[in-house]
């Protein structure tokens, strides 16, 4: 008999079902449709930090995730005998004009200090950087070796085959079996509208995004970063692009002239993707808590139920760390979360006249 129910099969799901298991719970899964039919199941899975400055509590927690990232791929990997695709290998940034390569200075020097010497931040001639040639205005990029990569398919894949390593179930359907003792919601999008309802808030809203995948076989170079533009590419002569950013849409899963202009934006930046042929089209929807960051708590009013959603735009480098936290939290009552993350950060403040 399950103690714990995990709802939703996604990357927050799965790696929370993994770290309970892992840590002597009974789990079982229950998903709607499919591992990865939600945002999960795209295609760019870069794990990549936030700038080294504004420091605080959350980026604090990103940066334990990202170092935590190797570890816990390699512990999935050799539980369940899938390969994920992590790799640590970096990322480029181009720096655009005077004002960037000052900041990216400055972010150099902030990370000697906040990364703790466990990663490093370096501003380098263009030329000098490894990987794929690209195009800086100012002659210079920002390098940093902290940002890693996961083959988003591959990574659910690892993790199916480890829980069931595990003897964790994967069930489909919609409810909670009867009779387990905690429910985690881990629910994406659909989740994120329930609890807004149940709650009579609005918890948050789904963004779209558009990403591609190229025949580009670039499998051992760092990733490249400028804005609205991540170039990532995979140990199997693929190369991921993404994402549009859309919170205006009518079909969550066409593709159209926005994901053209990321590939267009791609091969200027980088003139040897000129030509490259475009395996697939993809798109999906975000969870996007109305915080902007991952909710992870109690279900204000619900006993036994949690929520571990939120993921927005760093999903897959945050989940490590979010399901530790979510172990902590339902195996051993020990709070490690920021502020910030939980639910109650979604509810509106009350107004100053309000007792
Ligand atoms: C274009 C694009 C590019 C992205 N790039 C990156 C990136 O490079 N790096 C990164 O870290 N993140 C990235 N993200 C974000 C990342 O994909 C998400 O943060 C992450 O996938 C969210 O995971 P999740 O498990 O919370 O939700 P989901 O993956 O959406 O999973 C939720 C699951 O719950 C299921 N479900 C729904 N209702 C129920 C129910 N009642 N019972 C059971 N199951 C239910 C759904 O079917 C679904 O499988 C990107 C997202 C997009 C769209």
């Amino acid at each position: 008999m399950a103690g714990i129910a995990v709802m939703g099969a996604g990357i927050l799901g799965l790696s929370a079902a993994f770290t309970l298991a892992r840590r002597g719970a009974a789990v079982v899964v229950i998903e709607a449709e499919k591992p990865g039919a939600g945002a999960s199941g795209g295609l760019v899975g870069a794990l990549a930090p936030h700038a080294p400055e504004g420091w605080n509590a959350m980026k604090q927690f990103q940066l334990e995730s990202l170092l935590a990232s190797r570890e816990f791929w390699a512990d999935v990997a050799s539980t369940g005998g899938v390969e994920p695709g992590y790799a640590r290998l970096g990322r480029v940034q181009p720096l655009a004009d005077e004002k960037a390569v000052v900041r990216a200075r400055a972010q150099a020097k902030a990370a000697a200090q906040l990364w703790q010497g466990r990663a490093e931040w370096r501003v380098l001639p263009a030329r000098d950087a490894p990987g794929l040639a690209l195009e800086s205005h100012t002659g210079l990029v920002a390098f940093d070796t902290l940002s890693a990569r996961l083959a988003p398919r591959r990574a659910l894949a690892a993790l199916m085959a480890a829980l069931a390593a595990l003897g964790v179930a994967v069930e489909k359907g919609t409810t909670p079996p009867p009779n387990v003792r905690q429910v985690v919601w881990a629910n994406g999008v659909s989740g994120l509208a329930d609890l807004g309802a149940a709650l009579g808030v609005q918890a948050g809203g789904p963004v779209k995004g558009q990403a591609a995948l190229l025949a580009a076989d670039w499998h051992d170079a760092p990733q490249i970063y400028a804005p609205g533009l991540h170039l990532v590419p995979h140990a199997d002569g693929t190369l991921a692009l993404g994402s549009t950013s859309e919170r205006e849409f009518d079909d969550p899963a066409a593709t159209d002239s926005q994901l053209d202009a990321v590939i267009a934006h791609a091969s200027a930046l980088c003139p040897a993707l000129q030509g490259a042929t475009v395996l697939e089209r993809w798109a999906g929807l975000r969870p996007r808590a109305r915080s902007r960051l991952p909710v992870l708590g109690p279900w204000p009013g619900r006993a036994g139920h949690f929520v571990l959603n939120g993921g927005f735009k760093t999903g897959f480098g945050m989940a490590p760390k979010l399901a530790e936290a979510m172990a902590d939290l339902l195996l051993e009552g020990h709070d490690a979360r920021p502020p910030g993350m939980a639910v109650e950060a979604i509810l509106p403040s009350p107004r100053p006249d309000q007792p």
